[in-house]
């Protein structure tokens, strides 16, 4: 008897409707976890984490209006686009949103927003490459590094962006002598990722190498690959009239979402102090909200000026990147 009338109680204290949300998300589990836990112990709200490596536009599509799908979460402007191109989300408006997050970093059209940042930036041989001898992207292109520079393919999301922001600062004509110029300037073939490539500079193999802030601190935590990590040197370059290059991870809703509201609760709390403290110490990315402080190992790094070219205007470029890199048959 005592059993029935305790569930009787939790049936009338328990709301009708479940307190939970669907997320689709790129990044890794390990990584949205410790998020996930946070809000849920604030909010009591449940959050499901679908894990999706590839896909993630064609899948939302095929599911249409009975995707349990609320929320998505990627890296990269390029991936968001792919969302945003796929017809599949919905704008939010949201004064949180727009407060936390400089305009810059999210959709003027409201589709998408930027949750923490990463710059794209130098790794430079200690022992070879002093302090100010390279300070901006343009120099890449630069005789000088002959021969001395490694990097991942041309084609991966990462270059494309830093690319398309070489079109908007100057225009495709000179983007394509840079990346012929950077091309020229490779001792070897585009191969693995940005990591790849801090072990290459280790090996000797080459000098300068173009990769994202994160990855430093992953090889870091990592006994293995701290010797690699520790013959380099942060650079941060600057375009010659801009700030160096930043991109993003971001968050977006879809169309269907069916709990629209804790939706947006989620969606607000990613860009709180609490939530961008905890992907500052947990990936070594750089918070978008400003006053929220950098992991110690991050701020060790030191001070640069971001780029402030939108976004948006940078993924515009994606087309006009994508073509050059093939033209310059950059990977070949
Ligand atoms: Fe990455």
């Amino acid at each position: 008897m005592l059993r029935l009338s305790t569930l009787a109680l939790l049936a009338c204290t328990t709301p009708v409707l479940a307190q939970e949300i669907n997320v689709y998300s790129h990044r890794q589990p390990e990584l949205i976890q410790p998020l996930v836990d946070a809000f849920t112990a604030e909010t009591g709200v449940k959050v499901n984490v679908a894990f999706v490596d590839k896909g993630m536009a064609e899948r939302l599509v095929a599911e249409g209006d009975r995707s349990p799908a609320d929320l998505v979460l990627t890296v990269d402007i390029a991936r968001l686009l792919q969302i945003v191109e796929a017809d599949v989300l919905q704008p939010v408006q949201s004064e949180v949103l727009e407060t936390n997050i400089p305009a810059e970093l999210r959709d003027p059209n409201d589709l998408w927003f930027g949750l923490t940042a990463r710059a794209r930036i130098i790794y430079a041989a200690k022992d070879r490459v002093q302090p100010g001898e390279i300070t901006t992207y343009e120099d890449l292109a630069s005789e000088k590094w002959r021969g001395r520079i490694c990097s991942r393919s041309g084609l991966h999301d990462y270059n494309v962006a830093l690319l398309g922001a070489i079109i908007t600062h100057h225009d495709e004509a000179y983007a394509t002598t840079w990346a012929e110029g950077l091309k020229a300037n490779l001792a070897r073939k585009p191969d693995g990722g940005d990591r790849d490539q801090v072990k290459a500079i280790a090996a000797g193999e080459c000098d300068i190498a173009i990769g994202n802030t994160y990855y430093m601190g992953q090889m870091i935590a990592d006994p293995e690959q701290v010797p690699a990590a520790e013959s380099v040197n942060i650079l941060f370059p600057t375009f010659e009239a801009g700030g160096t290059h930043l991109n993003i991870s971001g968050v977006a809703m879809t169309k269907s979402a069916p709990n629209k509201e804790n939706a947006l609760k989620f969606m607000e709390w990613l860009a709180s102090d609490a939530a961008q403290k905890i992907y500052a110490e947990t990936n070594h990315e750089y918070p978008v909200k400003p006053g929220v402080e950098r992991s110690a190992l991050v701020a060790s790094w030191g001070e640069f000026t971001a780029d402030t070219t939108p976004l948006a205007d940078i993924a515009a470029q994606r087309p006009a990147a994508v073509k050059i890199m093939e033209t310059v048959n950059f990977d070949g």
